[in-house]
């Protein structure tokens, strides 16, 4: 298959852009796939309501068809159709953060095929905020099926360079953009219980959500590894994406964190192997290694969340054997994103962590 690759930027005029989306649109009508930038990271789209187009996009990422997939909206007003009822509580988050990074679980309405959700009765609903992301799927008819645009197993893409390298050959086209600042997936909520349940960590955090509806818990499998407990979000349970080279998270006092990090690095080095950093800002400058990646300053959560996709495959492209990562969870300002960051990096990690 041929891949459309669809550039969209500051020299296109709104008349442009709506052609452009038009005709990514009528690919969805007609039950093909477009890749589309979202503000957290690319999505793989297809029509929600459509099965053959949910199990071309299962074949596109080579996902096991048991993964449910998200659906994307981009009006209040198209819900109503595809859940059979909308929770208070959903309703009083969907207005605090709708459009925006937050997905949420409902039960399913008929219509909705059981492709879409993996076999499952409820069906897992965003409207993101990308004002591209907003037109394609008016434009596409309204109900966008889409989980991240990578290839299973790699990391979810934060920049078009990388759907392309998953995706060309595999898909219709792939819309090329920017605008996707937040770089991890959604933060996703189940509302079909009486207390809403976090399934994912995210950039909407549990005390963001806790000042609109109170009470809300979190998924015991989410912070805890040994937990025997099934994953309420199934795609959870898949293995996540770990780089080739080994990584490993370091905790302790800053001082003694660069230190064992200097001196595993010169270990494996002089041992002819190349090793990797992933270091705050402050720390950067005295770190030694083949490849030290900026995870900005440790007051901000948001660069690292955005680039941390990026450094993990750079990391592969550059053959790297060892991989040290700062902990971000004490560090950062704002607890919460730091939480849904080192999520990700532990899975990467495989929950190897090391206390100096
Ligand atoms: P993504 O990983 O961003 O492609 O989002 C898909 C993920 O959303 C899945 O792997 C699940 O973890 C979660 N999800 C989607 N639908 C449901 C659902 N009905 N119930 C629970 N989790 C869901
Ligand atoms: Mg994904």
């Amino acid at each position: 298959m041929k891949t459309k690759i669809v550039t969209i930027g500051k020299a296109d005029s709104q008349e442009r852009i709506e052609e452009k989306l038009a005709d990514a649109g009528d690919i969805i009508r007609q039950g093909g796939l477009v890749a589309f930038p979202t503000e957290t990271v690319y999505g793989l789209g297809g029509d929600a309501l459509n099965p053959e187009s949910s199990r071309k996009i299962y074949a596109a990422k080579g996902r096991p068809s048991d993964n449910p997939l998200i659906i994307h909206i981009a009006d209040m007003a198209y819900l109503n159709r595809i859940v059979r009822e909308i929770p208070d509580q959903a309703r009083k988050l969907a207005d605090a953060f709708w459009p925006g990074p937050l997905t949420m679980i409902f039960r399913k309405a008929e219509i909705v095929p059981h492709q879409t959700t993996g076999g499952l009765d409820t069906v897992a609903v965003r409207m993101p905020s990308h004002p591209l992301a907003r037109l394609f799927i008016q434009k596409a008819g309204g109900y966008v099926a889409a989980p991240s645009a990578n290839l299973s197993g790699k990391p979810s893409p934060t920049l078009a360079k990388y759907v392309v390298q998953d995706m060309d050959g595999r898909i219709d086209m792939i819309i090329d953009a920017e605008g996707v600042e937040i770089g991890l997936e959604s933060t996703i909520v189940d509302v079909t219980s009486d207390v809403p349940v976090i399934l994912r960590p995210g950039y909407i955090t549990q005390q963001m959500l806790s000042r609109v509806v109170g009470e809300i818990d979190m998924d015991v499998t989410i912070y805890d590894d040994s937990s025997t407990q099934a994953p309420k979000a199934p795609g959870m349970k898949y293995r996540h994406y770990a780089p080739k080279g080994e990584l490993v998270v370091v905790v302790g006092r800053p001082q003694k964190v660069v230190r064992y990090i200097n001196e595993q690095a010169a270990m494996h080095e002089a041992e002819g192997k190349r090793t990797g950093i992933i270091g705050t800002q402050e720390m950067l400058a005295e770190y030694h290694a083949f490849s030290i990646k900026n995870a900005g300053s440790r007051n901000d959560a948001n660069t690292v969340a955005r680039q941390l996709y990026t450094f993990l495959r750079e990391f592969d492209d550059e053959n790297v054997s060892y991989i040290y990562a700062e902990s971000f969870a004490e560090t950062f300002a704002d607890k919460g994103f730091g939480q849904a960051v080192m999520n990700r990096l532990l899975k990467a990690a495989g929950h190897k962590v090391v206390h100096v």
